[in-house]
């Protein structure tokens, strides 16, 4: 699609939409000043080893951070080192992984991610992806090639453990992105990281990515968003809605 077609959709609100998307570089700005000003700098945050961090970020998936860091934990205990992971029988690996829940696909995941390594590079690293120049788009691609490892495994290997400029699209992200109408109402957390992509500043990947990930957390809950003490209160299309509603009806809340 052409981006002079992108920008009639975004106008329309596309297909599903209701009003203007925000999706251009300005608003992504605005809306990480207004949150550095706000709730001040993240971090700082340290470079993981990326096979740590990949298999993290499997057994991370639909659950929540303690209980993946109990189970990562778990599994170092049992296997001390990944040429043991991967030669585990997988029902050994289920077991000691399971306080996490899915521990049967993330099992699966598991071995499946160390086995890729050990076949494309001969060995259970990734320091290959830790350079300078790192063509980032291919090394996602060849993350993804593993079974079980979907393009946000992928991007948060690549920032965590290789400091790639991205920012990783999760649930949580992909909902704060559609209120604020940066991506349309309908979109995955797969696509609304491709429409992010190039709306980013060279260098602020990472830095959104943590901005965003505390706001989803403190602020912009999935259930009842508190958008009155929210600092992209002025520039957020839901919030705004949300507000008016109030206005209109003191009591609904009540
Ligand atoms: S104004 Fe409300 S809906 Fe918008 S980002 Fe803030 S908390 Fe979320």
């Amino acid at each position: 699609m052409s981006y002079r077609k992108s920008r009639k959709t975004a106008r329309r609100g596309g297909r599903r939409g209701k009003g203007a998307l925000n999706g251009n570089r300005a608003f992504i700005r605005e809306v990480l000043g207004a949150l550095r000003r706000a709730r001040g700098p993240v971090g700082p945050w340290r470079r993981e080893d990326p096979v740590a961090c990949l298999i993290g970020t499997i057994l991370a998936q639909a659950t929540t951070d303690r209980l993946a860091d109990r189970a990562y934990r778990a599994l170092r205990r049992r296997f001390p080192s990944w040429p043991r992971v991967l030669a585990a029988p997988r029902a050994q690996v289920e077991r000691a992984i399971r306080f996490c829940g899915l521990a049967r696909q993330k099992a699966r995941a598991i071995q499946s991610s160390l086995h890729h390594l050990q076949a494309t590079r001969g060995r259970l690293s990734l320091d290959d992806l830790r350079r300078p120049g790192l063509d980032v788009d291919r090394a996602l691609a060849d993350l993804c090639r593993a079974h079980g490892v979907g393009i946000k495994t992928a991007a948060i290997t690549l920032m965590f453990g290789c400091g790639a400029d991205l920012c990783a699209v999760d649930t949580h992200l992909a909902r704060l992105l559609r209120r604020l109408r940066v991506v349309p109402e309908a979109a995955s957390p797969a696509r609304a990281f491709r429409l992010l992509r190039p709306l980013v500043s060279r260098g602020r990947g990472l830095e959104l990515h943590l901005q965003l990930i505390r706001l989803g957390r403190e602020v912009c809950k999935a259930q009842r968003p508190r958008c009155g003490e929210c600092p992209l209160l002025r520039i957020c299309p839901h919030g705004r809605r949300n507000s008016a509603k109030e206005l209109r009806n003191p009591f609904r809340s009540a």
